[in-house]
């Protein structure tokens, strides 16, 4: 089942468009549940890159590989919907090797050379200036993922490239809306696109509408050589990982819930939330003709 806004709008992926596959595909599963999955992710990466209008064809697009899963589904989907015609930019594969002490450095390189990716290493110790400047046993993340988004930033010019790809998806997305919720007090979720400050450089999310599990499953039937995340030593990020549990708990007990919720975020009402900057409550004053009362008005 599929849950997305406006699915439909696209044009089906057929078995007849499918002459072929990219090397990467070659020693895939054969087997119809993957065939499925792979479609799956597929179809709500079009539906994203779609709805958020992330293509101008002839562009170049700097994919963020990290070695997890999901980036390297990322990049899979993206070459898939190369290789068909249905993704008009160049791509090229970016890892930032930030220094984690026993990072495998061989690991990548040689799966994207086996496969004749176009891509780009390049080393820059953000380790070392996250753990001189933070206490051991701190959580790491938001500094070391700033300072891995400017390089990324600065690569992604120096290649002529207008657009950061990043492999975020729907459970991300759902997390950060509910940490901001819940500690930030806003209503904000991680967008599927969005202009760096700079104004130079798009931030492309298009794995928006994909589910976590389908990424895992995904990466491990094609046998991605994954990169443990855990080589930096930070400390998990418990407000996320509650996060997490919760939706996961909410999934367990009303199955479909996650789509429900990513549908929701495609589909605000400002007049019924409370925010004055979004909605002129103000001038429903001089609107009013009948004195009817809309105070049960949900
Ligand atoms: S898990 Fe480690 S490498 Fe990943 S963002 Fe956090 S600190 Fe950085």
């Amino acid at each position: 089942m599929n849950m997305l806004p406006d699915v439909g709008s696209l044009e089906p992926i057929t078995e007849e468009s499918e002459g072929g596959f990219h090397s990467l595909f070659a020693d895939a599963p054969s087997s119809v549940e993957f065939n499925k999955l792979r479609k799956r992710l597929l179809r709500n990466a079009r539906q994203a890159i779609e709805d958020f209008s992330m293509i101008k064809p002839g562009e170049r697009w700097l994919v963020a590989l990290s070695g997890g899963k999901d980036s390297y589904g990322l990049l899979a989907v993206l070459l898939d919907l190369k290789w068909r015609g249905l993704l008009p930019v160049d791509l090229l594969a970016c890892n930032l090797d930030q220094g984690q002490p026993n990072f495998p450095k061989h690991i990548l390189p040689d799966y994207l050379d086996s496969h004749g990716i176009q891509h780009r290493i390049e080393y820059q110790d953000t380790y070392s200036v996250v753990t001189d400047k933070l206490p051991e046993g701190s959580t790491y993340c938001s500094l070391c993922s700033r300072l891995r988004r400017g390089h990324l930033y600065r690569i992604a010019r120096e290649e002529g490239c207008s657009a950061l790809v990043l492999g975020h998806h729907r459970e991300d997305i759902l997390e950060t809306f509910f940490m901001n919720l819940f500690h930030g007090g806003r209503l904000a979720a991680m967008p599927a696109k969005l202009l760096n400050d700079e104004g130079d450089v798009m931030v492309l999310r298009p794995l928006s509408y994909c589910a976590e599990t389908d990424l895992e499953k995904f990466a491990s039937a094609m046998r991605f050589p994954i990169i443990p995340c855990d080589l930096c030593g930070s400390q998990e990020g418990l407000q996320r990982n509650a996060m997490k549990a919760m939706l996961d708990d909410i999934e367990k007990r009303m199955p479909g819930r996650k789509d429900t919720m990513i549908r929701a975020l495609a589909n605000t009402r400002p007049s019924h939330l409370l925010d004055r900057k979004l909605f002129d409550f103000a001038a429903l004053n001089q609107n009013l003709t009948t004195g009817q009362d809309t105070s049960n008005d949900i």
